[in-house]
């Protein structure tokens, strides 16, 4: 089995992998790969805002999952749906830009993540915006990720917001800025018409960078872990299977290799289930045999899933 290392293996091409590989490979010396099952974003219908529902329903760019029968759905089986294609699910998705409420930051600072109030993360926000309203104390206005206010050009959008206000309640100029409750016109990752998915956004003018490498229509199966780390992959790449570590190279540099881990599907017998996300393992490089994770999860359908 070939076995090739990098400094970083970021496995998912989708909207939060694709913005991690681009900031890591701004560091010409590390070598970064990224990993995506799914394949080319090339296409009109992904491309075109309007053409939203068939990208949605594309079977070629989603996984295809349903949940099991909800029961107090009286037993329907709903759509599960995820990207997959450069991009992930942004390429498929309602494109709406809404940040979190603020509120909700400071109580996950107020529970042990000082790091992440408003405060903190405001200028990770604006880093990432160019949005069309202009920038400001709380917009980005030159970041990679275009936004735009929808037109909402029909004189009926007026009278909603002014039956609204009729009805109580106030509106906000942006509300993914100063003040986010009231009122407002939908704001949408589009640019000059088009669909901004991260990959579009992030990685349309870097993927040539000599130090980033990105595999589409690779398919991650199992995160070898050994002793809690995760060590390596095995990803399936053009009827093979390859072995990657995310090793320390260079001798002069402190050793901060990592796998991360961006993606949700990890295959198993025959299909692959259950939704998992791991985040940034610290790696040891180590030519000792790994072990293979054999913890088992049970998706609602019934499958079950032994990758990580
Ligand atoms: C129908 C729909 C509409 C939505 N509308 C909006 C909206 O309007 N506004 C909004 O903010 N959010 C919206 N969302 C939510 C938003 O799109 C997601 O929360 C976000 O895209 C998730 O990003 P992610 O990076 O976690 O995952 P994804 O973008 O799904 O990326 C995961 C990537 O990993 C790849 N992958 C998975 N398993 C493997 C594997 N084993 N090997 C290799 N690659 C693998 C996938 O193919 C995919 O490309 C919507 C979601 C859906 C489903």
């Amino acid at each position: 089995m070939p076995k090739k290392s990098f400094d970083f293996i970021v496995i998912g091409a989708g909207t939060a992998g694709c913005i991690v590989a681009a900031r890591l490979s701004e560091t010409p010396s590390l070598r970064v790969l990224l990993v995506e099952a799914g394949g080319s974003d090339r296409s009109p219908i992904i491309r075109m805002p309007a053409a939203i529902p068939y990208a949605y329903q594309s079977r070629r760019l989603g996984w295809g999952y349903e949940s099991g029968p909800e029961p107090q759905l009286f037993d329907r089986v709903i759509d599960e749906k995820r990207g997959r294609v450069f991009g992930g699910t942004s390429s498929i998705n309602a494109m709406i830009y809404n940040r979190g409420n603020p509120l909700d930051f400071e109580g996950w600072a107020s529970r042990g993540l000082p790091d992440w109030d408003f405060a903190h993360c405001l200028p990770y926000f604006r880093r990432m915006e160019n949005f069309s309203g202009g920038a400001d104390d709380w917009r980005g206005g030159d970041g990679p990720m275009r936004v735009s206010r929808c037109p909402a050009a029909h004189r009926l959008y007026d009278c909603f917001l002014r039956a609204g206000q009729q009805a109580g309640f106030d509106i906000t100029p942006d509300h993914n800025g100063y003040r986010q409750e009231g009122l407002h016109i939908a704001q949408a990752f589009i640019g000059d018409g088009v669909r901004w998915t991260t990959a579009h956004g992030y990685l349309r003018n870097v993927k040539s960078r000599p130090n980033l490498t990105i595999w589409r229509n690779a398919l991650v199966h199992r995160v070898v872990i050994r002793r809690g780390s995760a060590e390596s992959v095995l990803v399936a790449r053009a009827g093979k299977v390859a072995r990657l570590v995310a090793k320390c190279v260079g001798l002069a540099r402190a050793c901060h290799q990592e796998l991360v881990v961006l993606a949700q599907f990890f295959q198993h017998v025959g299909r692959a289930d259950v939704v998992l996300i791991v985040v940034a393992h610290a790696l040891a490089s180590t030519s000792e045999p790994a072990a293979i994770a054999k913890s088992r999860h049970t998706s609602p359908s019934g499958g079950t899933n032994s990758g990580i």
